[in-house]
This record gives C-alpha cells, sequence and structure tokens, in this order.
C-alpha cells in the first residue's frame, strides 16, 4: 500500500557556482524542511536528501572566467551553502558530496550495473563539439534556442518551457564559450531511451501529484517519440565514469539522479553499493517526493523517475512533486551573475529565522510567481512579530473557528496538496486565537 513504506523528501543539489539567495531558500528548499518536519510530526518515517553539485560544467565555467582556481572555488560556495541551510534550520538525513570518495563509488558503480543490467545500453551516436575550442557541446558550453517554446537556452533545462535542452535540439547552437560552430563526432556512450519507459511513466502521473504546468511537460513529450538521453559523454568536467564508461564522464543530471537514489539506500541499508543492493533497499520506499523549480520539469517528471524505477524504485511509490514557479526580487528575475539577489547567508544572519521562514512559506511562488519586496517583509514582520510574542494585534478570531483552521494548517503540510502558505495563515489566526495545536503548526514551520 502506497504511504505504508518510507517517505523520501528530494531536493536538488545546489550548484556550487555561488552561494544561495532568498530566492533559493523561497523554491524547493524551505518546502521541502517543513514538508519533512510535517511528515516526521504525523508519525511517518522520513528521508530528506540535500547536497551540492560541482560537476555542472558551470562551475568550471565560472572559475574560468573568473580566473580562480575551481577547486577552491566550488569548496567555498560548498561551505556557503551548508552554512545557508543550517542557518535556515533546514535539516537533511543525507547529505550528497561528489567529492566524498564513498559517493564516487556509489554512483559510477550504480550506472556501470545498470548498463551491465541493459537498462543504461551503450549506443553509438552522434555528438557535437566546438570546432574551434574542441569542447563537447553541452550544459554551459552550449547556447542557442529552444525548439519547444523559442527562449534563449543552454544544454540542460530550458527556463523558460522547463523542456529538455541539449547542442543537438536547440535551433542555432553555437560554443558559449568562443562562438564556435558545432561539428559532429560519433561515440560510444550508456544512454537513457525514455520511449522504453513510456508505460510506467504514463502510470506514474495518472496517479501522482504533479501541477497542471509541470503535467503540460508531459504530454508535450508523450505526444512525439520520449528522447534518448546519454547518461555519459566524453567531455572535460564531470565524474569520471568506470567499467563500461571508462574515459566518459557522466552527464550531470544522470549523477544527480543517481546520487540521489544512492544516498537514499544508504540512509535505508547502510554499505549497499551497486544495483542489485540498491533496488532491495529501494523496495522499503513507500512515497518518494520532488521539490523542484519548474525549470527542471523534463528532469522531475519523465527523466528522473524513469531512473528511479530503472533503480529499483516501486512505480507506484513515485508520490509527486511540489514544484515551484520563479520568484522575483523587485520585479526582476534573482541573478547570481547581475548580482541582483538577498544572499541567504547575509539575510538569516540579519534577520530573525523564524519570521524569515514564516514569510518566505507565505509568499513563495508555489502555485504561480511571487514578487520579494523588502517594503513588503517588513510589513509582515510588523504584523507577525507581536503575535509571536503573544500580544494581540489583531481581533482574534471565535476559538471554535481558529482550531478548525489550525487544523486546516495542519492538514495543508501533507505532501498530497501541500500548501504552507495556506498553513501560515492559519498559524496567524491559531496564535490570535491562542488555540491548542498552534505551538505544533509554529515549530514545523519555523523549524524551532
Ligand atoms: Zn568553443
Ligand atoms: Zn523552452
Amino acid at each position: 500500500m502506497p504511504g505504508a513504506g518510507v517517505t523520501v523528501v528530494v531536493v536538488p543539489p545546489a550548484t556550487a557556482n555561488g552561494p544561495l539567495h532568498v530566492g533559493h531558500l523561497s523554491g524547493p528548499y524551505l518546502a521541502a524542511d517543513i514538508a519533512a518536519r510535517a511528515a516526521r510530526a504525523r508519525g511517518e518515517r522520513v528521508v530528506t536528501t540535500a547536497g551540492f553539485d560541482v560537476h555542472q560544467n558551470w562551475v568550471l565555467t565560472r572559475a574560468e572566467k573568473e580566473g580562480v582556481d575551481v577547486e577552491k572555488m566550488a569548496a567555498a560556495y560548498r561551505d556557503e551553502i551548508i552554512g545557508a541551510l543550517d542557518a535556515a534550520r533546514i535539516r537533511y538525513d543525507v547529505f550528497l558530496d561528489p567529492q566524498s570518495a564513498g559517493y564516487q563509488r556509489g554512483v559510477t558503480t550504480l550506472a556501470a550495473d545498470l548498463t551491465e543490467a541493459g537498462r543504461f545500453p551503450l549506443r553509438t551516436i552522434t555528438l557535437l563539439a566546438c570546432e574551434d575550442c574542441g569542447r563537447t557541446l553541452h550544459q554551459s558550453y552550449v547556447v542557442g534556442t529552444c525548439s519547444g517554446c523559442g527562449s534563449e537556452a543552454a544544454g540542460g533545462g530550458c527556463e523558460g518551457c522547463g523542456g529538455y535542452t541539449a547542442a543537438d535540439n536547440l535551433i542555432d547552437a553555437l560554443c558559449n564559450r568562443c562562438g564556435g560552430k558545432p561539428k559532429p563526432f560519433e561515440a560510444t556512450v550508456p544512454v537513457l531511451s525514455l520511449e522504453d519507459y513510456r508505460e510506467e511513466l504514463i502510470d506514474i502521473w495518472l496517479r501522482a501529484e504533479l501541477p497542471g504546468r509541470a503535467r503540460q511537460i508531459v504530454t508535450h513529450y508523450l505526444e512525439q517519440r520520449l528522447p534518448d538521453v546519454p547518461i555519459a559523454y566524453p567531455t572535460n568536467w564531470g565524474l569520471e565514469g568506470t567499467g563500461p564508461h571508462d574515459g566518459l564522464r557522466l552527464e550531470v543530471y544522470a549523477e544527480v539522479g543517481l546520487s540521489t537514489v544512492y544516498g537514499v539506500a544508504q540512509s535505508l541499508r547502510p554499505g549497499a553499493v551497486g544495483l542489485e543492493e540498491t533496488s532491495r533497499a529501494l523496495a522499503e520506499v513507500g512515497s518518494w517526493w520532488h521539490f523542484n523549480g519548474i525549470d527542471n520539469g523534463f528532469y522531475f517528471t519523465l527523466f528522473w523517475p524513469a531512473m528511479y524505477v530503472a533503480c529499483g524504485v516501486p512505480r507506484d511509490g513515485i508520490g509527486g512533486a511540489q514544484v515551484n514557479e520563479f520568484y522575483t526580487l523587485d520585479g526582476a528575475k534573482f541573478s547570481t551573475s547581475r548580482n541582483h539577489a538577498i544572499w541567504a547567508n547575509d539575510f538569516l544572519r540579519d534577520e530573525d529565522v523564524d519570521i524569515v521562514r514564516l514569510y518566505l512559506a507565505w509568499d513563495r511562488p508555489d502555485r504561480y510567481a511571487s514578487d520579494f519586496t523588502v517594503a513588503s517583509y517588513r510589513e509582515f514582520e510588523e504584523q507577525v512579530r507581536p503575535l509571536l510574542d503573544g500580544a494581540l494585534r489583531v481581533p482574534a478570531m471565535a476559538s471554535v473557528l481558529a482550531e478548525a483552521d489550525v487544523r486546516r494548517g495542519l492538514a495543508a503540510l501533507r505532501l498530497r496538496g501541500f500548501d504552507p502558505a495556506l498553513a501560515v495563515r492559519s498559524l496567524l489566526i491559531g496564535l490570535a486565537a491562542k488555540v491548542p495545536g498552534t505551538d505544533e503548526l509554529l515549530s514545523i514551520l519555523t523549524g524551532r
């Protein structure tokens, strides 16, 4: 029966090419923490993941642009990311550290076993490299126009539509480093052929929870042949493969999926390595939930679920995805490169963490995009601070109604129908009326 086993809450690892900003916190990180705390409070057995990611070539690109040592830069951002999660009281059971030997062995062994088992078969395919600088065009190395929505996009995912972008499906693809033209070359690489998982994916999304916009991504891809996605390439950056993947480096989105599987399996059965032991550990999964931004739509709706099924996650165990839209700052997109951001570490150091968590849960762009302004944050603080201190500032709702509202707030923190903004509104009513149940809601939402 779904729900009887372990509840898994997955947050994608933070890329070590910049510190976390308030937009990141408002997206997957804080929401997943609140959902996991609420599940634990209901008595569920929960495994949560967090981590950082150094193998996106965006990390190398940033270091090259700044002329700094990539290892040192990644280590500094890793420390800042861990510091921000800690300051925000975001807790996790599994921390995925791609620089640890256990992680590297676990992930590359699992990938190799999947090829041996025929689930990531080796195929000779045509890839593209830059004809001037020679690099294999993927992720940050390639730029072009998304064939799905017309937005400018790099390799990986399109921020405009959440679709899959790669050098061979971007229109007018060029090298993003030197402007060179793509030149085809042949390579034998492992591939995840999503078409082989069509039936499983349909079955998953007939029952699992997904917001409308993400569901449109699934529909769009199911209307055509599902793509074959290379799991590793010959390239200069990424985790080095082993066995049948010798001489190749893992595609980073494959690494993210496999490392999540590896980390969850480790938490359920410490020491589990390889496909067989991993599959056995994953049989304990009752419901598996993703927290993601819509720009990763292709990956959390199609690519990772297919990979999870290939690794042994029961297909009726995929619970669904809680998805956020973009959070803007004063009307413009948060941007690390343009320094248009409020950095999480600074903000959490200067502000009351209770208020930060409550505000971001209240204002997060979960059902539609929303906009952060300091003025709005201050208004919220002014309203809510006295309530947290036990001082009445608003006329209290009748106790019987306030109690019902607090119960509704707790129910809104179930993974299915997860609605932390509603829970904060219920909390404010409960605080004003001082009714039972308010403390539990407060403790889950603030992480205290
Ligand atoms: Zn180039
Ligand atoms: Zn697009």
